[in-house]
């Protein structure tokens, strides 16, 4: 397991050392975080991370996840679409499933913890079941800039109970909740599986037990088959990539638990880009493997994240932290992240022309993909690792708790 320790060499002896100061009034605080799955999703690998550490430090941090059926996840995955903008039909019926869920729950979890981090809106009624003992803070990862007002209007009752909203970027604030709503940006963590510096030969062992030839540049996504992601939007893209540079394109998507529309959107891509499969220039990989993305990432010669809503978009972080030049679309935290024209490039998400000039122009130039690449993990480094993160948490952790 890691310890704290073991990021010395990554960001220095000051960070570490303002951490344990941070740390000293939350020794032997149990901390209890909630989400709805262990695997798949940018949460789950940030809590995977992140508790580790919060108990290094001398925190009891523990992780519980909330199980629902394929009703309640397709119920909560609308809410999630309606929450980035889309209408959805928020039926009686749907809200009682919601709210059943999580009654459910609760009717065997104790908690009796010091302070409970809700992430995102699948656990959010929880606080409904419990009589309040201590704060409970609401960890919002989505993109909350056009939320669906109905859907808003019926979670907000739940949001109102709690001690503070933590959201992913400034611009998710909302003017029409009455609680405290702080801004933290997610992290990666430099050591994990998916980011840990990988030889060359563990490179090629990976894409080759994968199938994925190296002949070719590779034009990777990273991103599980969600609309939001806009997968049918990268293979237009590749398309007309395709008619000026010989070149591969992988989406690499796994299926989150909680998210139900990953195999429908996966079929229709597939569909879309059927004419490319059998000699594997688009190639889709739908199985779990950090390793496998990381090697992916590394492998790449352009990096894409055509999202058309993004929380925050850690694939970008990591792809900026393997030295990638990523084009990206300019929505929720990726310019937070990119600079255009320094470290990568931003485009309208719906500006396919502009996507496909700027993967052409890194294609064609490795020299100008180098210098992209080398800021970008500069930026990663003061700004979205792990242990900002940690430190991030244990000040908000401080100031709920005083
Ligand atoms: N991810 C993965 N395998 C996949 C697809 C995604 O491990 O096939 C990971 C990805 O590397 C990143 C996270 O899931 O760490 C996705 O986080 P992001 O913020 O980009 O999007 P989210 O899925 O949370 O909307």
């Amino acid at each position: 397991m890691r310890s704290l320790e073991d990021y010395y060499e990554i960001v220095g002896d000051m960070s570490i050392s303002n951490i344990h100061k941070k740390a000293r009034k939350l020794y032997g605080k149990r901390i209890l975080h909630i989400n709805s799955t262990c695997q798949g999703g940018g949460v789950a690998g940030i809590l995977a991370s992140l508790i580790p550490l919060m108990n290094d430090v001398g925190i009891e941090a523990g992780w519980r996840i909330l199980h629902g059926n394929p009703d309640f996840f397709s119920i909560t995955k609308k809410f999630h679409n309606a929450l980035q903008g889309e209408q959805i039909n928020l039926s009686e019926i749907k809200k009682r499933l919601y709210i059943q869920a999580n009654e459910l729950f609760s009717l065997y979890t104790h908690i009796n913890h010091n302070c409970v981090l809700i992430h995102d809106p699948q656990p959010l009624p929880l606080i409904k079941f419990y009589k309040k003992k201590q704060p409970w803070i609401w960890r919002c990862h989505i993109d909350l800039s056009h939320p669906d007002k109905e859907v808003w209007d019926f979670l907000k009752r739940f949001i109102l109970g709690y001690d503070a909203a933590i959201l992913s970027n400034e611009k998710y604030k909302s003017k029409h909740l009455s609680i405290e709503q702080k801004v933290i940006h997610p992290a990666i963590d430099p050591l994990s599986a998916k980011n840990k510096q990988l030889s060359e030969s563990d490179i090629l062992k990976y894409l080759k037990k994968f199938k994925v030839p190296t002949d070719k540049p590779l034009i990777v996504q990273v991103s599980r088959f969600d609309k939001w992601k806009d997968p049918l939007g990268v293979i237009e893209i590749f398309k007309l990539v395709k008619k000026e540079v010989d070149c591969r394109l992988v989406l690499c998507g796994s299926m989150a638990a909680d998210d139900p529309e990953g195999w429908v959107i996966y079929e229709k891509v597939k569909k879309e880009a059927s004419q490319f499969i059998a000699n594997k220039d688009v190639i889709f990989i739908t199985s779990e493997n950090s390793i496998l993305v990381n090697a992916l990432q590394r492998s790449s010669a352009v990096i894409i994240q055509k999202s058309i809503r993004e929380g925050f978009g850690l694939t970008v972080t990591e792809a900026l932290w393997k030295e990638k030049p990523v084009v990206a679309a300019n929505v929720g935290g990726i310019p937070l992240q990119i600079d255009n024209g320094k470290n990568g490039f931003l485009l309208e998400p719906l500006d396919t022309k502009g996507f496909t000039q700027r993967i052409v122009q890194i294609l064609k130039n490795p020299k100008l993909a180098e210098k992209m690449g080398k800021r970008g993990k500069q930026v990663v480094k003061e700004k979205f690792l792990i242990t900002r993160l940690l430190s991030d948490y244990l000040d908000l952790l401080n100031a709920v708790m005083e």
